[in-house]
């Protein structure tokens, strides 16, 4: 159909117009709940459990009158610049050629703005640099060398990431299990085969060599089983932190340093908007930490966020998302078990919820932590009673523990 100028013109205000009227439309809920619609009295943060030790920082951005983003950044810029926290920033596990390589994203609520970086090596507060794509950039998203390099020229500094802690795990992990990687069909392929259980009490014989060698490679004492733990279960991480003030003004952001000993250039859900981190100031934010392929496919964040506005609660909306990872995978649990998942969810109004796919052992439960006047760490409501296993799966340990046989 050839379009005149005059006809364009028209057409385009017809769609503008009929523009208005959805969005309008948006407001009302489509289902029966009701997406309540008065901000919260007092500011609310919501977060990844380790980022409880920087939440005071944070609330103190928002009671002086701060930006909501700006207080998200002083919440995730603790574990990205703790060496100890090897989820996240400085001190993350590398990817399997030993390099650490970090990923965020950032979505600011009044602004309606989304910045995020992928597979950035060399520098430390990714987060930032997501940020900066927002604020410096008419792009959403830069990756690689390009992000760094974008990274570089806003003048942040160039720093070595990979700490001797996380170089030695790397080490551990390389002469043990390096066979044992994220290559050939994943967890989600029907042509994956699921390990043999019978090889279970091999376990505590590699557990106990790996420890001796742990020992050679010169790992600290207090650190070696820990470090070990670390090569058979890799461990998930990461932080999502999402904030509220009393204008109902919301922003979150995600960073990691991703799945310990990843392919290279691997981009998991943390830097992506709608998956790892999703904020619409009409309805609230929601992040996520665990499993990152598996929340892509759900596009969990945004899956959540759509689910408030049709009238879900938090929780409600949460445990939605968790059961459509449940259903790629036709309930399997055997598969199941091998997936972890956290969502942390703030509604405008400023109901949260955390929840999760397992709930941890007895002793540790999943928690996630939450400043509102009181900073607290709050048990996260879960799908499944149990454990998860790390990935991959390792055929000594592919057998489900009894409190999982569901
Ligand atoms: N979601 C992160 C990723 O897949 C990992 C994590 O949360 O630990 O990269």
């Amino acid at each position: 159909m050839k379009v005149s100028r005059r006809g364009f013109i028209a057409t385009t205000a017809a769609g503008s117009a009929s523009l208005a009227l959805d969005l309008k439309g948006q407001d009302k809920p489509a289902t029966t709940g009701a997406l309540p619609g008065n901000p919260p009295k007092k500011p609310i943060i919501i977060s990844a459990h380790n980022g409880y030790n920087y939440l005071d920082r944070g609330y103190a951005v928002l009671t002086s009158g701060g930006d909501t983003l700006d207080a998200v950044m002083q919440v995730i810029t603790g574990p990205e610049d703790d060496p100890n926290d090897d989820s996240v920033g400085l001190g993350g596990l590398p990817n399997e050629d030993c390099v650490v390589q970090l990923d965020a994203c950032c979505m600011h609520g009044p602004t309606r703005m989304a910045g995020a970086v992928a597979a950035v090596e060399e520098i430390k507060n990714v987060s930032l640099l997501s940020k900066a794509v927002m604020e410096h950039t008419g792009h959403v998203m830069l990756v690689g060398a390009g992000a760094q390099k974008f990274g570089f020229d806003m003048g942040f500094p160039r720093i070595n990431l990979l700490t001797e802690r996380s170089r030695k795990v790397w080490l551990l992990w390389k002469e043990t299990m390096s066979n044992k990687d994220w290559w050939g069909p994943g967890l989600a392929s029907p042509k994956y085969v699921l390990p043999d259980a019978s090889h279970s009490e091999l376990y505590e014989e590699r557990i106990q060599k790996m420890g001796e060698l742990a020992a050679k490679l010169g790992i600290e004492p207090e650190f070696r089983a820990a470090a070990v733990q670390r090569v058979l279960r890799p461990p998930t991480g990461t932080i999502n932190c999402s904030a509220i003030n009393e204008k109902g003004e919301i922003s979150g952001a995600t960073t990691t340093s991703g799945l310990a000993w990843k392919i290279s250039g691997r981009a998991g859900d943390s830097p992506i908007i709608g998956a790892g981190c999703y904020v619409d100031q009409d309805v609230g934010a929601a992040g996520a930490t665990g499993n990152g392929e598996e929340n892509i496919k759900v596009c969990g964040a945004h899956t959540i966020v759509e689910n408030m506005r049709r009238g879900m609660s938090p929780q409600e909306a949460g445990m939605d998302a968790l059961k459509r990872i449940v259903r790629n995978f036709n309930g399997d649990m055997a598969k199941m078990q091998y997936v972890d998942m956290s969502y942390y969810i703030l509604r405008k109004d400023g109901a949260y919820a955390g929840v999760c796919m397992w709930s941890g052992g007895p002793e540790h439960p999943r928690t996630f932590s939450v400043h509102d006047g009181t900073k607290r760490n709050e048990v996260a409501v879960a799908l499944f009673q149990g454990k998860s296993i790390g990935w991959p799966p390792m055929p000594e340990r592919g057998h489900l523990a009894p409190e999982q046989k569901k």
